[in-house]
């Protein structure tokens, strides 16, 4: 269970780190005991303070291993906060999911009156044509019925069930859920997955989790493992939106989902050929909300990513710091503060050093190490 309770306090925790399967590889393989309980799982805590734990760490991971106990000490405070309530509900991934899937339904009829609950499937293979992919979920609307006999509804396969993500991601599936039955005849394509993350992962998202979760969640769901090229096909389709959702706020959404698919092929061909303009909608102020949502789209990149050794030192980096005194305030070898500035002025300019190398002459690392979730470190 020590996965489970770290995935929990992970999605409660800012992102330092930028894939989440690899961290909780990480944080796991450090320790032999076992955890089945929250005072087993303080046993953990207590390790990962204790010396023995840098100790054991390959001198190759040591930044690795640094950083991850800061961040391991950031879930346990997390994980401190949450009820007793909060947290059995997390650990029951089913039971949430029919929890957030009542909030969902409650939140939609509002703006689609016809809105009802899909049918909720949980199996230990999906149905036929669909058997050998490996979704943690999927929608399977009237086309695939029509085409294949497959009941509709929203289906989980029960060995990829997850704290809190299982529940996320259901939320995203009502997206397909709504448009696949004003337009079961058309496949699921391009910015229709944009579209599911804006009403789940955000708009649902906001009714069910704190703003800080909705955007711990956005961040880490699409860089779970290494596959993030798969995940930019979702990514990319998301930021497509943002600026119609700027311009027209959340009735944009409704107004794609009420349209079906046809609509947002309609919408697809204008915002690539340049069209930004919906003469059906109002054009509205930006709202909070609205605002939380472009900066998660922003701080979700592959752009500002470091080694753990980089994004370690860069912590301690200032205008006119020499290089020995990094290495003594970080507590590590001249060599690797020599590496880790290469790295921070090479990959995006964030330093510039004296010509013999010892000085640092400029450093934009102390604004944008603080910008919470924007750059992070790979393990
Ligand atoms: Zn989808």
């Amino acid at each position: 269970m020590l996965r489970t309770y770290l995935q929990i306090g992970a999605y409660h925790s800012t992102p330092r780190y930028l894939n989440l399967g690899g961290f909780l590889d990480f944080a796991c393989s450090c320790y032999s005991g076992q955890v089945s309980s929250l005072d087993e799982l303080g046993a953990y805590f207590q390790f990962v303070r204790s010396e023995k734990y840098l100790e054991d760490g390959d001198s190759r991971d040591q930044f690795a291993r640094r950083l991850v106990r800061e961040d391991l000490n950031a879930i346990e405070c997390q994980l401190k906060d949450l009820s007793q309530d909060t947290l059995s509900l997390y650990m029951q991934p089913k039971q949430h999911i029919f929890e957030v899937s009542e909030v969902a339904r409650c939140s939609l009829q509002r703006w689609l009156p016809d809105y009802t609950i899909p049918q909720i499937h949980f199996v230990d293979k999906l149905p036929a044509p669909f058997d050998n992919q490996q979704h943690h979920a999927m929608n399977i609307d009237h086309g695939d019925f029509v085409n294949y006999g497959i009941e509709p509804g929203v289906y989980f396969l029960n060995s990829k069930l997850r704290p809190v993500y299982s529940a996320y991601l259901y939320l995203h599936e009502l997206g397909h859920v709504i448009l696949g039955r004003r337009s079961p005849e058309e496949l699921a394509f391009g910015l229709e997955e944009g579209i599911c993350e804006l009403l789940g992962a955000f708009f649902l998202a906001f009714q069910c989790f704190s703003p800080s979760t909705v955007r711990n969640l956005f961040l880490l769901n699409r860089h779970f493992g290494s596959n993030s090229r798969h995940w930019e096909y979702y990514r990319h389709n998301t930021r497509v939106l943002a600026p119609l959702l700027a311009r027209y706020g959340w009735q944009f959404v409704f107004f794609v989902l009420r349209g079906g698919r046809a609509k947002l092929k309609q919408i697809e061909d204008a915002v690539y050929s340049g069209n930004w303009t919906i003469p059906e909608l109002d054009e509205t102020n930006l709202s909070d909300d609205v605002g939380k949502v472009l900066s998660s789209l922003l701080a979700d990149n592959d752009t500002y990513v470091l080694s753990a050794r980089a994004f370690y030192v860069a912590r301690f980096v200032t205008p006119g710091i020499t290089l020995r005194e990094l290495a003594t305030v970080c507590a590590i070898g001249e060599d690797d503060v020599r590496e880790a500035l290469d790295e921070l002025s090479q990959a995006f300019s964030l330093v510039t050093m004296r010509t013999d190398g010892t000085v640092v002459t400029y450093s934009d690392c102390h604004r944008l190490i603080k910008l919470t979730g924007i750059v992070r470190y790979v393990i």
